[in-house]
């Protein structure tokens, strides 16, 4: 060896050689494990991650909420603080909870030819985007909105591309991310639209530049028609919305049964296996290749205090899971009728906590 050989040998360590580091893959989240995924919609009253311990203690892995009161208008700002929504997050990664769904309030009405009623529901839809950001939801379900006299008029042609143009405007300069807007099919009730396919399917290719995806609501589609009883009339559905929007558009369900007939076109939710659909067919529902890795959430009545722990252990059965709940005494009964109080800091609060648990039957 010379001498010159000897240097470069010794100056020469494999292990120093300068190897970058590659990239930290993107952390997955533990909900997207390929497990099954049933929710129920919990109620934030009080605090927002009162939500998130009422799911996991109900049995549930995955939950729905509203980020804010559904059937007023916001006064003023409704953000989230940052530090609310960190502890939301936080909370959730511990208990796994997911997918995170935020269904958005009852009044926006993006087919609106109404200026004002339009403008209020641009700024609304806009005001939920921010909180499904700050909370890091995974998906933002509405339902289209609604055309005719009824409300504010645009006739039914027009909506499709007034509600495309609304969730343009609303999601204006923000990231969007990993969050999805879904759109809801609904029962058909007046003059709403997206009771058939087609209209989803319009309203998404009019918004390609969003990550837009369906969530499917199982009591709308029998009131609007579809009889989902039968393994037939479910394979006739799903191949429809195949053929209609893809499959694999539809990220969501919404698993209620119906108080109503096939083709009511009326809104009314039923506890699991105690309606007009009926238990079996929420069994092959929640079976179906079709439907795997789907997420399965409730928004049952809460007519008797343990109804919506029966739900959740209803919809754990019929995949062949008994899943115990956690324990803690679940979300109330929907009270009667609010007492017309002076508005006041309290009354405020009451009438929250009546609209959020009223409104897990009609959504
Ligand atoms: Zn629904
Ligand atoms: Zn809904």
């Amino acid at each position: 060896m010379t001498d010159e050989q000897h240097r470069v040998d010794l100056l020469f360590d494999a292990s120093d050689e300068y190897r970058p580091e590659p990239p930290p893959p993107p952390e997955i989240p533990a909900w997207k494990d390929g497990s099954v995924r049933i929710g129920i919609h919990t109620s934030i009253a009080g605090d927002i991650c009162n939500a998130l311990e009422l799911a996991h203690g109900l049995g549930a892995n995955a939950l729905q909420i509203f980020s804010a009161s559904p059937r007023m208008w916001a006064v003023g700002t409704s953000r989230i603080s940052e530090a609310s929504a960190a502890r939301f997050r936080a909370r959730r990664k511990e208990l796994s909870l997911g997918p995170l769904v935020i269904h958005t309030n009852y009044l926006i009405n993006l087919a609106s030819a109404n200026p004002v009623l339009r403008t209020r529901s641009v700024q609304t839809f806009h005001q939920e985007l921010v909180r499904a950001l700050a909370l890091g939801a995974d998906y933002l379900v509405t339902h289209p909105g609604c055309s005719g006299p009824d409300c504010g008029s645009n006739r039914a042609g027009e909506s499709v591309s007034a509600i495309a143009l609304g969730l343009r405007q609303a999601a204006r300069g923000l990231k969007l991310g990993d969050l999805q807007i879904l759109l809801e099919n609904t029962a058909g009730q007046g003059s709403s639209v997206g009771s058939k396919f087609e209209e989803l399917r319009a309203i998404m290719d009019a918004c390609r530049d969003l990550p837009m995806g369906v969530c499917v609501d199982t009591a709308h589609l029998f009131a609007s028609g579809w009889d989902i009883r039968t393994a037939e009339g479910l394979d006739k559905t799903l191949m429809s919305i195949d053929q209609s929007i893809g499959l694999d558009r539809v990220a969501v369900l919404h698993v209620n049964d119906s108080k109503t007939n096939l083709s009511s076109r009326v809104d009314r939710h039923e506890h699991i296996g105690k309606g007009k659909i009926g238990l079996e067919a929420f069994a092959r529902i929640l079976n179906h290749p079709l439907l795997a890795r789907r997420a399965f959430i409730a928004e049952t009545p809460i007519d008797k205090p343990g109804d919506d722990r029966k739900n959740v252990a209803a919809l754990w059965k019929l995949i062949g899971r008994k899943v115990a709940a956690a324990g803690n005494d679940g979300m109330k009964p929907r009270r009667k009728k609010a007492k017309a109080s002076t508005p006041s800091k309290k009354g405020t609060k009451r009438a929250v906590g009546v609209h959020a648990s009223k409104l897990k039957k009609k959504s």
